[in-house]
């Protein structure tokens, strides 16, 4: 058995789990795959369904959703990075329309995987409210909207200050960004359902069994503590996790995000609120506030302040200040909600490149690919990843391995201590950006 209780709501209340075993002794693989989170699972899912015969091996350092996968927010959404309006300033619209339907087709593959294996993994497609809390972000997001049109998106709209209220009320909204294209699960579940089913196909996933070498004598040679495997091809998923493996060192650093959840709500603190329609919420922000209702009545809210980490360190899951301010949060927009007590706190670490945008392909030549920086959005993303990953691995020229997100080069980051400079400026800027949309009104 394994206790990972202390890493938040979804792991607290999986219940039982007992890992697969470590890996013992030397083995062989077609495909060895580093990394048991969402992408990882959904790379040996649709290897499997496309080639059954291959030989996959997923190694996992602690459990599968023991990362990100199993600890966040549970929003499929269409989001990628910072969101469009930045997106499009930094890689064009032609590129930002490509990773729109890139996402878009994202969260209807966590759907369609849901329906076809049968995953009990409380799936709900309720939609998705991103709200406007100040004068300043109500233009940003009609600003937001009307781009996403002139792009030629569908289905996002403007809802009035009543029409969003009468979904969620809190006084602080005067409007919100409308998208019906948002779905909401228990992460942990989902990827351990995945777990089950990959296992069916044939993959052998071993568990507590972190990778601490990769050499290359001929085919890739994976050490880990009690074994190795000896594999044609490898795939490097593990997302926030890559800087600590030499061949991903500079391509992407950890940043952490924390959330909080409360006891079950009564009728009686709900009644104000409604949200019958259980969307998804967040903020116009850019650190922002996501938050939902979860199946058992809880308020999940995470986001606010982000945590940073220095060189190889990973253990900055412990956020008080981020959790002190989320219990404000929760206060400030849901007055009845003051005297919920909350039950979980917890922090995990998503994957940032320098382009703040996500980054997949070939390290070096097409035996070995990788998929790193998803941010705060990967839910959706990282099982659309899982095909991109397959055709790469397979060699296959798709669609999917001509998307301009796959194969690019990003500027790799700077080695610590300006590493640190770096991220700590941008976080800075982030934050001071929203003091800013936050300022009362002059007058
Ligand atoms: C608190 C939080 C909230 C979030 N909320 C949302 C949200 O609401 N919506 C959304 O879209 N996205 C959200 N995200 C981001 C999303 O969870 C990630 O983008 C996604 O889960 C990444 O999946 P992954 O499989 O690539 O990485 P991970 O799930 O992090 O998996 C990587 C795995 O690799 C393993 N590993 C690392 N090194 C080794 C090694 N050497 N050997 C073996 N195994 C190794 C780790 O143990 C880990 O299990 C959130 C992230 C966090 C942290």
């Amino acid at each position: 058995m394994i206790d990972h209780s202390g890493k938040g709501l979804w792991h607290a209340t999986y219940g039982d789990y007992e890992p697969s075993a470590p890996l013992r002794g030397a083995v062989e693989a077609d495909v060895a795959i580093v990394g048991g989170g969402f992408t990882g699972i959904a790379t040996a899912y649709h290897l499997l369904k496309a080639e059954p015969s291959l030989r996959v091996v997923v190694l996992e350092g602690e459990a599968v959703g023991f990362g990100a996968s199993g600890r966040n927010g549970s929003f499929a959404m269409t989001v990628v990075g910072l969101g469009l309006d930045l997106l499009v300033k930094m890689k064009g619209r032609e590129r930002a329309l490509a990773a729109h339907r890139y996402m878009e087709r994202a969260v209807d593959t966590v759907g369609e995987l849901v329906a076809a294996e049968g995953l009990d993994c409380d799936y709900i497609r309720p939609g998705f409210l991103r709200m406007a809390t100040t004068p300043a972000y109500e233009r940003r997001i009609r600003r937001e909207i009307e781009l996403a049109h002139s792009l030629g998106i569908e289905g996002i709209e403007w809802l009035d200050r009543d029409a969003a209220r009468a979904r969620v009320g809190s006084d602080r909204y005067r409007g919100a960004w409308w998208e019906p294209r948002t779905a909401l699960v228990n992460p942990l579940k989902l990827v351990r359902e995945m777990k089950r089913v990959v296992v069916g196909l044939g993959a052998t996933v071993h568990e507590r069994s972190p990778v601490r070498s990769i050499a290359r004598p001929g085919p890739f040679l994976l050490g880990t503590a009690g074994g190795s495997v000896a594999a044609e091809r490898i795939v490097l998923a593990t997302n926030a996790y890559s800087h600590l493996l030499p061949p991903l060192r500079r391509k992407q650093v950890p940043a952490w995000t924390y959330v909080i959840a409360t006891e079950p709500l009564s009728g009686e603190q709900l009644a104000p609120i409604g949200w019958e329609g259980r969307e998804g919420v967040e903020d116009a922000r850019n650190l922002i506030h996501y938050y939902r209702r979860t199946p058992d009545d809880r308020l999940l809210m995470g986001g606010g302040p982000v945590g940073l980490g220095f060189g190889r360190g990973m253990d900055r899951d412990s956020g008080p200040a981020a959790w002190a301010h989320l219990e404000a949060h929760v206060r400030d927009l849901f007055p009845s909600l003051a005297g919920a007590r909350v039950t979980h706190r917890w922090g995990g670490p998503f994957s940032v490149t320098t382009d703040l945008t996500p980054a997949i392909g070939y390290l070096g030549d097409p035996r070995a690919v990788y998929s790193v920086g998803c941010i705060g959005h990967g839910v959706s993303m990282t099982h659309l990843n899982g095909q991109t990953i397959r055709d790469l691995v397979l060699e296959r020229d798709t669609e999917l391995t001509r998307h301009w997100l796959v194969n690019r080069r990003v500027v790799p980051w700077p080695p610590e201590p300006v590493r640190l400079g770096v991220s700590a400026a941008i976080r800075a800027y982030l934050g001071l950006e929203d003091r800013i949309h936050e300022r009362p009104a002059p007058g």
